[in-house]
């Protein structure tokens, strides 16, 4: 196993395995740029491009990185992900003096992650949240249509999805307000407008597109997983009452386009190569432009934490698992732009609530009180149906190696009270 010069313990999100992406901004000043997160460490790419360290790649002396978003980087490919990927690997390594040795530079390029803020990772052109899980679809289905008609009839199909919004995608920290909206419960004659009472999250995991494809070009699905950058933590904050009375006929619009928080580490798919697995068998079998062949998904584990304004601590309240997905990001990429829709670096893709067959495995807390009859128990003997004002919501997910983790961070948020 590779080690670096930097202590990092066994159970930091970050080792020399990971090296995950982000976009920072010294606190100290200074404009945004690119590092790469090590350990508690933060090792700025610009700082390695300016000393000449990106010797022999392609991005080398192009100033990629002193720029306050990946968009570039992201859209020159699997092949320059890779080269700089495996310089920062060796400048990191353990037996390589480049870094370690010249003190000067180690101390410029290497800051600590509390001397810095993080920023969002890209410029997001395009949102898309797709529905991937058969667990979290058939809970839903059973709580809104009863068990007979839990699935709709094309969701074995095709992963099913929808455009969200890019402009209100934020970064994990970001506090979140309360929606208000138009709702109507079942027994009453007419809506209301208010703040919502039903709010929610949504425990996804998103990723980030490479180059993109032309209009008209689709990206066939042997060849989706070379459009994957890289991989965040999403919370697809969920306005229930609000989105039962406007779903239909066109899906969500105000329900969910208030807020989705994003970690700010985008770990890349080669980083996740060991942990990859098998996707749930499908049946019956996809059309062929959906079929793919090998291990399409990853074993990452999945977890959520609520902290009540009240309590002395977060308590977990979900487990779930990447895994647990029945569309692997390929089909979903492969499906976006089989009609002829074109993406953009940048653009951002997300699962849908990722739940497991175990009722801890439900990722969003309409599964988990099964709307609203079975609330949840909290450590300080306080319960949950919905999300309440002063609540902290935080995900977290890893994949666990021998000895060490592949760690995606955290995203989370604080839940405001509603404007007056
Ligand atoms: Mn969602």
């Amino acid at each position: 196993m590779i080690r670096s010069f930097i202590e990092i313990s066994p159970e930091s999100h970050f080792p020399i395995q990971n090296l995950p992406y982000g976009v920072f901004r010294p606190k100290s000043g200074g404009e945004g740029r690119v590092g790469v997160a090590i350990g508690e460490y933060v090792l700025d790419l610009s700082v390695v491009d300016e000393a000449g360290l990106f010797v022999d790649t392609s991005v080398g002396g192009k100033r990629l990185f002193h720029q306050s978003s990946l968009n570039a980087f992201m859209a020159l490919g699997k092949e320059a992900w890779g080269e700089v990927r495996s310089q920062v690997q060796r400048l990191l390594r353990a037996d390589e003096p480049t870094l370690r040795d010249h003190t000067v530079l180690r101390n410029t390029a290497l800051l600590r992650q509390s001397d810095v803020q993080m920023l969002l990772p890209a410029q997001i052109g395009d949102y898309t949240d797709f529905y991937a899980s058969k667990e979290h679809a058939t809970n839903v289905g059973i709580m809104f249509r009863g068990k007979e008609n839990a699935l709709m009839p094309n969701w074995l199909h095709l992963p099913v999805g929808y455009h969200g919004r890019a402009s209100s995608v934020v970064l994990s920290g970001t506090d979140v307000r309360r929606p208000k909206g138009q709702m109507k419960s079942p027994d009453a004659a007419a809506p209301h407008f208010g703040a919502c009472r039903q709010l929610d999250f949504e425990l996804e995991m998103g990723w980030f597109i490479g180059p993109g494809n032309h209009r008209e070009e689709a990206i066939a699905v042997e060849n989706a997983e070379d459009q994957i950058f890289g991989l965040v933590l999403v919370n697809d904050w969920s306005a229930r009452d609000i989105q039962s009375w406007e779903y239909q006929p066109l899906g969500p619009f105000l329900a969910k386009n208030f807020a989705t928080s994003i970690s700010p580490w985008v770990v890349p798919l080669e980083a996740l190569e060991p942990f990859r697995v098998a996707c749930p068998n499908q049946e019956p079998e996809p059309l062929p432009y959906l079929r793919a062949q090998g291990k399409s998904s990853f074993d990452i584990r999945l977890e959520v934490h609520l902290q009540g304004a009240g309590m002395a601590e977060p308590q977990r309240i979900a487990t779930s698992n990447f895994q647990h997905l029945y569309w692997s990001m390929a089909q979903q990429i492969a499906h976006h732009t089989v009609a002829g829709c074109n993406l953009r670096p940048g653009d951002l893709l997300a699962s849908g609530t990722i739940s497991g067959p175990e009722k801890e495995s439900r990722g969003c807390l309409l599964e988990l009180a099964w709307r609203g009859t079975e609330p949840i128990e909290l450590g300080n003997g306080e319960k949950r149906v919905w999300l309440e004002d002063g609540d902290q919501l935080t995900l977290t997910g890893w994949c666990q190696g021998d000895g060490y983790r592949i760690g995606f961070g955290e995203v989370t948020g604080h839940v405001l009270p509603a404007f007056e």
